[in-house]
């Protein structure tokens, strides 16, 4: 169908030439005809004229141009309607005029002038013009019936383009429409996919972590890190191709929430830098002053970013130090200007053009040396490009690389919300937090249960919503992690329902925490959309998940203190 286009193209010019050339080809005819005619009959009437008029010159020499009765009486003889005849004496045309036979004639009109001699020598001029008039009314006629005959062409051609233009359409529109469910169902597959692989895996290492923290000899130590390194690796991948599949499915909308771009930054290198020391490296940021405290913007996206341009720096780099930077941009007022700059094995102009190209590295032999699936880039540039901003790279071989993305940097006013100090006491108090956890896979729970073991934390375990559901109504918990996709009810129709009751009743709000197998860039709004308080992606780490509970414990001591603060002036009164 789409070799159709330019057919129908040249379909629509040539009807266009076509009744074109119908409704211009007689008129035109028809004018050069006339034109040809009235030229003919102009130079008749003129070699007409100018024989009588040497006759009479040479009849009258020398007197000719006092005699203008005579004059008159012989040119109104030659005289034809529809042209005027004009007798100067003198040369040039400047001389005064002998006579004249000359109706008013009215424009068009055409004049030819002949000089006129006696005895070879110039003696005057005579001119005779022609009107036009007669010509324009078949003229206007041919013009009209013409356009009609041009018109009579043109719709039904117009017609029949206009219709298979339309069937093309049509057919377009169902070819995308199909191309849109194929992709769609791609995206579904991946989608199930990603829950079917990453739940095993999350399993694989969540236990390989908890293994590692056992009594190991030093081979036994070896053989589960390296499991343990080829899960995280494997994981990588997935995530990277179930990321790049769904920005191209063009699912994926950057959000506009307030979040501190400093704090993404912060998080990012502390998340990164263990993996930096393991190296030997220095993992430092630099914020420079004028970087606002809160903007609007997807702080996830600029996370994914950032986190695939540090681990880039970290794992191109040998020796020396990876920094982040973050400045206002200097020459583009409210945007934010983020620089990672490392001193690895950089990248030779050749090549530094192509790697924002998907599955592009800078040389296959990086693949061997280093892995790496070579989307991370390509994802990184199309995050910037959803979030409105631009990146890119500067490096030199064997000097290292800058890279750098730019955000814009809408700044918000923020009100933040006054919290009591926590005195340290009450952090101690608050360390025991009652957790429920919805979630269906069995190994998951297992792998929970051994995160938690050495905790003061207290655990039920439950395996869909409904009984979670049923759980928080009936007994008093401060945490709930659920798991989203569950039998007979899901963890967001869990969430939802225990929102209405919280409300229904007048309870405090519990703080949810969705744990998901799905990769996180999109899931994240869907969990806060539907009420839960935070959304963790698994692999779940166990350090940030027992980071989430530590938050949720001194939150909780926050509480208990400030209650004691306001019930106690009551108290002594
Ligand atoms: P990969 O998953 O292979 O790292 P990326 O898209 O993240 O894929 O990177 C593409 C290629 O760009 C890498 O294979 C590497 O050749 C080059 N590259 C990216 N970051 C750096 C860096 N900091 N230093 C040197 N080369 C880099």
């Amino acid at each position: 169908m789409y070799h159709a286009l330019p057919l129908l193209r040249l379909i629509t010019v040539t009807a266009g030439i076509i009744a074109g050339m119908v409704a211009l080809l007689p008129p035109g005819v028809h004018l050069f005809l006339a034109w040809d005619h009235a030229n003919k009959q102009l130079d008749a009437e003129l070699r007409i004229c100018t024989v009588a008029l040497h006759k009479f010159i040479s009849n009258n020499p020398a007197t000719w141009s006092s005699q203008a009765i005579r004059l008159r009486a012989v040119l109104e003889d030659i005289h034809a309607p529809n042209t005027a005849i004009q007798v100067l004496h003198g040369v040039d045309g400047s001389g005064e005029e002998v006579g004249q036979i000359k109706e008013p004639l009215p424009w068009p009109r055409l004049t030819r002038t002949e000089w006129l001699h006696d005895y070879g020598e110039p003696v005057g001029q005579v001119a005779v013009t022609l009107s036009l008039h007669p010509l324009l009314i078949p003229l206007f006629w041919t013009l009209c019936c013409s356009l009609l005959m041009g018109l009579v062409v043109f719709f039904p051609v117009r017609h029949l383009t206009l219709r298979t233009v339309q069937r093309a359409t049509a057919a377009l529109q169902s070819a995308k429409e199909q191309a849109e469910a194929a992709s769609r169902s791609k995206s579904d597959f991946l989608a199930t996919m990603s829950h079917e692989i990453r739940t095993p895996m999350n399993v694989v290492l969540g236990m390989s972590e908890v293994l590692l923290e056992t009594a190991l000899d030093a081979e036994q130590r070896h053989l589960v890190q390296t499991m343990h390194r080829s899960g995280k690796a494997l994981m990588g991948v997935i995530n990277d191709v179930l990321d790049f599949s769904r920005i191209e499915s063009g699912r994926f909308a950057a959000s506009a929430l307030p979040f501190s771009p400093r704090h993404v930054v912060t998080e990012t290198a502390h998340l990164l830098r263990m993996a930096a020391e393991e190296k030997g490296l220095l993992l430092a940021e630099e914020m420079m002053p004028g970087v606002p405290d809160t903007i609007l913007g997807d702080d996830g996206m600029m996370r994914q970013v950032l986190i695939n341009l540090l681990g880039n720096a970290i794992k191109f780099t040998q020796h020396g130090r990876v920094v982040v930077h973050l400045s206002p941009h200097p020459r583009e007022p409210d945007t934010l200007l983020v620089r990672v700059v490392d001193t690895g094995i950089g990248i030779a102009p050749a090549h530094a053009q192509h790697i924002f190209e998907h599955f592009t590295q800078a040389d296959s032999g990086i693949t061997r040396r280093y892995g790496g699936t070579g989307l991370g880039l390509a994802i990184s540039q199309r995050l910037v490009a959803l979030m409105g901003g631009q990146i890119g790279v500067e490096s030199q071989p064997g000097q290292g690389s800058t890279f750098f993305f730019t955000l814009p940097a809408r700044s918000v006013p923020v009100v933040a919300e006054p919290l009591p100090v926590l005195p340290q006491t009450a952090r101690r108090d608050a360390q025991a937090v009652r957790i429920l956890i919805a979630e269906d896979s069995p190994d998951t729970q297992v792998l929970l249960q051994a995160y938690f073991r050495r905790t003061p934390h207290h655990l039920v375990i439950v395996s869909d919503g409904r009984e979670a559901v049923d759980r928080v109504r009936t007994e008093p918990f401060d945490l709930l992690l659920t798991d989203i996709e569950m039998p007979n009810m899901d963890g967001y129709a869990a969430t939802r329902a225990i929102r209405q009751w919280e409300r229904e009743e007048g309870r405090q709000p519990l703080l949810i925490v969705a744990l998901s197998a799905h990769a996180g860039l999109d899931k994240k709004g869907e969990s806060l959309e539907a009420g839960c308080d935070d959304h963790i992606t698994k692999p779940i780490r166990k350090q940030a998940l027992l980071d989430v509970v530590q938050g949720v414990a001194e939150t909780i001591g926050r509480r208990q203190w400030a209650g004691q603060q306001t019930v106690s002036p009551g108290d002594s009164a």
